[in-house]
């Protein structure tokens, strides 16, 4: 493949083995993120999968790669497996709200959450409802092709078997579906074989959220929202795709049957050369979902009193292709990790170089990021460094500072602990530590040092001197 490579690989789901990312115009990376259905919060588990583009998106630009990234906001067309209904028109019925109110409120606590989780926004988050002759060009296009079929129902549908690689993504090839199996939602219709999709559903006695189109008046499926709009803003080519691991079916084999098809380079190319799937977060034992009822939202964790970003920190500690488990107290913890790293951080000096040792261990974290997202292992080596008392807090000050734009945490923030003031008692406790040891009295100078530990300050003695932090 031509483009420019970018030295980070990911596992892809198509192919089954760590591949690495390539601009494939030899300029930006093109990321398409699933987006949110915006008919309720987003909860952690989302903001997992979210977080998953961010932590690509800052290793590139970290190692200098330009990134072009657009994640959907699906505002209609998303049917819900309980009710067979649009989940934007099932909760505009409960809650006798215009459903378009009820997508822009969702949209803008999207934003919102993305933004405390630190994640940088998209280039472009196209909305469904705003992108429907988009799609009716690509469903003509499919038609043209032999590839979609107008039902007697007035819907137009896919035909799954004109696309001979169906399954590729997840396995489910189209010999083993069985008819009957309830692949997202009921869709009984006019289908001429039982795995075909909608991609145009007649509107039928559906008066909201219903468009004209050249097959009568309706509204989108799911999938082709995706296709139409990632090949649409991302010019024809998806560099790499990502979504949480329970879109690997029906919605991406569905979108790549979709998408192969449409784009120019010839008929076996991939229209996105990564499929990119993050795991699933469980929240005391189970997957986070509304129907188990463990539902947390990030703004639980700011009524609680902790960082948001701490939720960032435990997601970061798990690597992105394991499930992992949430808990209160992995946030606590993590949010005292988080004070402690940036009083750190706060005593960096006037000096912007990296030492030559920092900048090799800058080097070993970007690489664990550059190896299929090991942020788990980048953490935990500045766990360590925390603990090196040979090296001078403002060096490691220096090292947490720079490495923060790839780890997103906000290190340089101003710590809880640095509002604290130091009392004059401590002031004077330090002095005399200072002075028993330029006396060479070890024994008194131990003796403060657990003084002043018992008080919340740890000392550490340097070729350079005294220093102390809080604890
Ligand atoms: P939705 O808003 O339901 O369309 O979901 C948005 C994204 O969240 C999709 O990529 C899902 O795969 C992902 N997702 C849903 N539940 C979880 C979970 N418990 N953990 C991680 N990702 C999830
Ligand atoms: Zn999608």
């Amino acid at each position: 493949m031509s483009g420019t490579t970018t030295g980070v690989r990911i596992y892809d789901t198509l192919t089954r083995e760590l591949r690495e990312i390539v601009a494939s115009d030899g300029k930006e990376v093109r990321i398409y993120c699933c987006g949110p259905t915006v008919y309720r919060d987003a909860h952690l588990g989302n903001l997992r999968t979210f977080l998953l583009s961010d932590i690509v998106r800052r290793t590139l630009e970290f190692k200098g790669h330009r990134v072009q990234l657009v994640q959907n906001i699906t505002d209609v067309g998303h049917m819900s497996e309980d009710f067979d209904e649009d989940k934007l028109l099932a909760e505009s019925k409960t809650t006798k709200r215009d459903p378009f109110e009820i997508a822009r409120e969702f949209e803008a606590k999207f934003h919102k959450d993305l933004a405390l989780l630190g994640i940088i926004p998209a280039n472009h988050y196209p909305r469904a409802s705003e992108c429907i002759e988009m799609m009716h060009r690509h469903i003509e296009a499919l038609m043209e092709r032999g590839l979609a079929y107008l039902g007697e129902d007035k819907t137009v549908y896919f035909a799954s078997e004109k696309f001979p690689s169906y399954g590729a993504i997840s396995g489910n090839r189209l010999t083993d579906l069985k008819p009957g199996h309830r692949y997202e939602f009921t869709e009984s219709g006019a289908k001429r074989f039982h795995a075909d999709w909608a991609l145009w559903k007649a509107a039928g006695a559906r008066r909201e959220m219903i468009w004209d189109s050249p097959w009568g008046p309706g509204f989108p499926g799911w999938h082709i929202e995706c296709s139409a709009m990632s090949l649409t803003f991302l010019h024809g080519h998806v560099d790499l795709h990502i979504g949480g691991i329970d879109l690997r079916f029906p919605h991406h084999e569905n979108e790549r049957a979709q998408s192969n098809p449409l784009i120019d380079q010839g008929s076996n190319e991939e229209a996105v050369d990564l499929w990119l799937h993050g795991e699933h977060l469980l929240f005391e034992g189970r997957k986070m979902s509304k129907s188990a009822g463990n539902v947390v939202l990030l703004r639980d964790v700011v009524e609680r009193g902790f960082d948001p970003l701490s939720v960032r920190f435990c997601l970061m500690e798990n690597r992105y292709r394991s499930q992992m488990d949430l808990s209160w107290d992995s946030i606590a913890a993590a949010d005292k990790v988080l004070d402690r790293w940036r009083s750190i951080t706060a005593q960096a000096g006037g000096e912007k170089d990296l030492t030559p040792a920092m900048t090799s261990i800058r080097d070993e974290i970007m690489g664990y990021l550059a190896a299929d997202l090991d942020s788990p292992r980048a953490l935990q080596r500045l766990r360590s460094l925390e603990k090196e008392s040979a090296i001078p807090l403002a060096e490691k000050a220096q090292l947490f500072a720079s490495i923060d734009p790839l780890l997103g945490l906000d290190l340089t923030a101003t710590p809880r602990s640095k509002e604290k003031k130091l009392s004059e008692e401590d002031a004077a406790l330090l002095e005399s530590r200072s002075k028993a040891r330029d006396d060479r009295d070890f024994a008194e100078s131990d003796r403060i040092r657990e003084l002043l530990a018992s008080r919340g300050i740890e000392v550490r003695d340097l070729p350079t001197g005294q220093e102390w932090h809080w604890i």
